[in-house]
C-alpha cells in the first residue's frame, strides 16, 4: 500500500516478548509518530521449545499476548512471521519474506539500544545493516551513544541522532542506508523483571496491558517456582515425576475452595502406569507419615483421586482428562506446570 507517491513506512519491532509490555507498546507508539511510520509490526521470535525452560513461554502464548498488547491500535500489527517459520528467528530471513509480502514499502528495524549492540552476533548482520534503515531508541540504563562505537565505529557515517534533527533524518546516504537514533522517554520495564516478580508473587500491575495480565493469570505463565510450593506437594511431583506421569500441573486453589488447598493433576497413558504412579506417589508420602484421607477409581484407574485434605491427586487418563477438564474447571487459582 502506497500513501500518495510515497512509500508506505513500516516499522519492524522485534523481540521475545516474553511477555510484551507497556515499554514496547510506548516506545512504538513514539517511533511511529515521530518517524511516521504508517505501520508497526511486532515480530516475536520462534524460540525452540525446550521441555527444561520454563523462563520463556511457548509462542503461541507469546504471540497472543503480543496481539492483546495491541489489539487497540490500529496501526499496529502483531506478526507471526517468524513463529510460522519455526527455525531459530534470524533477522536477514525476516527481512526477505517481509520484503516479498511488502515489496513496496520502506522497511525500518527498530530496535533498543540494547539490542543493537548486540548486532555483531546477528547472522549475516551486514546484509541485515545494508538492506534497511534502523532506529534505535533509548533505554533506561544505556546511553544511545553507544551506538556510534557499534562495529567499532564503523556505522558513523549512517548515524543520525534524531534530536539534533528536525526532519525524518538524513537521507540514505552512499554509506549505505540510514542509523537513526531516538531518545525516548522510555518506560523502565523489562521482560525479565515481570518475570522476577510473577515467581516472587509481586503485582505487574502498570507494567502490562490489563488484558495481558489477565492472560498470564488465566495460564499461569511465568509462575513455575517449585520453591513456593509445600514440601507434600513437591514431593507429590517428583514422585509422579518418577513415574513417567505426564503434564504434571498444580493448581493452587487457596482463597477458591473451600474443600481443599491444592490439586496436583496430571494423567498416564495406560491403567498400568496409572496403577504405578498412584503406588510410587502413596509409598513417597507414606515414607513421611503423610497418608490419603480417601482413595477412589483405584481398581478401573480412569481417574484415581486421592484425597490427602489440604491437597488432592487427581491421576487421570487422558481421555478423563480432557473430559473432566479440571484445569479449565478451577482456571481461577494459580497454575505451575511441571
Ligand atoms: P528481557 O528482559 O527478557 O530481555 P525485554 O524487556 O528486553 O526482555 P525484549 O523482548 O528483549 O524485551 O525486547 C524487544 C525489543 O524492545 C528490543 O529491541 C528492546 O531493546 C526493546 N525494548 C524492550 N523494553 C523496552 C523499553 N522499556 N523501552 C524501550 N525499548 C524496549
Ligand atoms: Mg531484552
Amino acid at each position: 500500500m502506497t500513501v500518495g507517491a510515497t512509500k508506505q513506512r513500516l516499522g519492524l519491532l522485534g523481540g521475545t516478548f516474553n511477555p510484551i509490555h507497556l515499554g514496547h507498546v510506548q516506545a512504538a507508539r513514539i517511533v511511529k509518530d515521530r518517524c511516521r511510520l504508517d505501520r508497526v509490526l511486532l515480530i516475536p521470535s520462534f524460540i525452540p521449545p525446550h521441555k527444561e525452560d520454563r523462563e520463556v513461554a511457548s509462542a503461541e502464548h507469546r504471540f497472543k499476548m503480543v496481539q492483546l498488547a495491541v489489539a487497540e491500535e490500529p496501526d499496529f500489527e502483531a506478526s507471526a512471521i517468524e513463529i510460522e517459520a519455526l527455525g531459530t528467528s534470524y533477522s536477514i530471513h525476516t527481512l526477505d519474506r517481509i520484503k516479498d509480502s511488502y515489496p513496496e514499502a520502506e522497511v525500518f528495524f527498530i530496535l533498543g539500544i540494547d539490542a543493537f549492540m548486540e548486532i555483531a552476533t546477528w547472522k549475516d548482520h551486514e546484509k541485515v545493516l545494508d538492506r534497511c534503515s534502523f532506529i534505535v531508541i533509548s533505554r533506561p540504563g544505556y546511553s544511545l551513544e553507544q551506538a556510534r562505537k557499534v562495529l567499532g565505529g564503523r556505522l558513523e557515517d549512517r548515524i543520525t541522532d534524531l534530536s539534533e534533527d528536525e526532519n525524518l533524518g538524513a537521507a540514505p546516504s552512499s554509506a549505505g542506508p540510514a542509523i537513526l537514533l531516538l531518545e525516548i522517554d522510555a518506560l523502565d520495564i523489562a521482560s525479565s523483571e515481570i518475570r522476577r516478580r510473577l515467581q516472587d508473587g509481586a503485582s505487574i500491575s502498570g507494567m502490562v496491558a490489563e488484558h495481558v495480565r489477565e492472560y498470564i493469570k488465566e495460564h499461569g505463565l511465568y509462575m513455575t517456582n517449585q520453591e513456593i510450593l509445600p514440601t507434600e506437594i513437591k514431593l507429590c511431583v517428583k514422585a509422579a515425576g518418577d513415574k513417567k506421569a505426564e503434564d504434571i500441573l498444580v493448581i493452587d486453589l487457596r482463597g477458591i475452595s473451600s474443600f481443599t488447598d491444592y490439586f496436583v493433576i496430571m494423567h498416564g497413558n495406560s491403567n498400568k502406569q496409572n496403577q504405578a504412579i498412584f503406588e510410587g506417589l502413596d509409598y513417597a508420602l507414606k515414607q513421611k507419615e503423610i497418608r490419603p484421607m480417601s482413595v477412589e477409581g483405584k481398581r478401573h484407574a480412569e481417574w484415581i483421586l486421592m484425597d490427602y485434605g489440604s491437597f488432592i491427586v487427581h491421576i487421570f487418563s487422558p481421555t478423563a482428562r480432557a473430559y473432566y477438564a479440571l484445569e479449565k474447571l478451577w482456571g481461577d487459582g494459580i497454575k505451575h506446570t511441571f
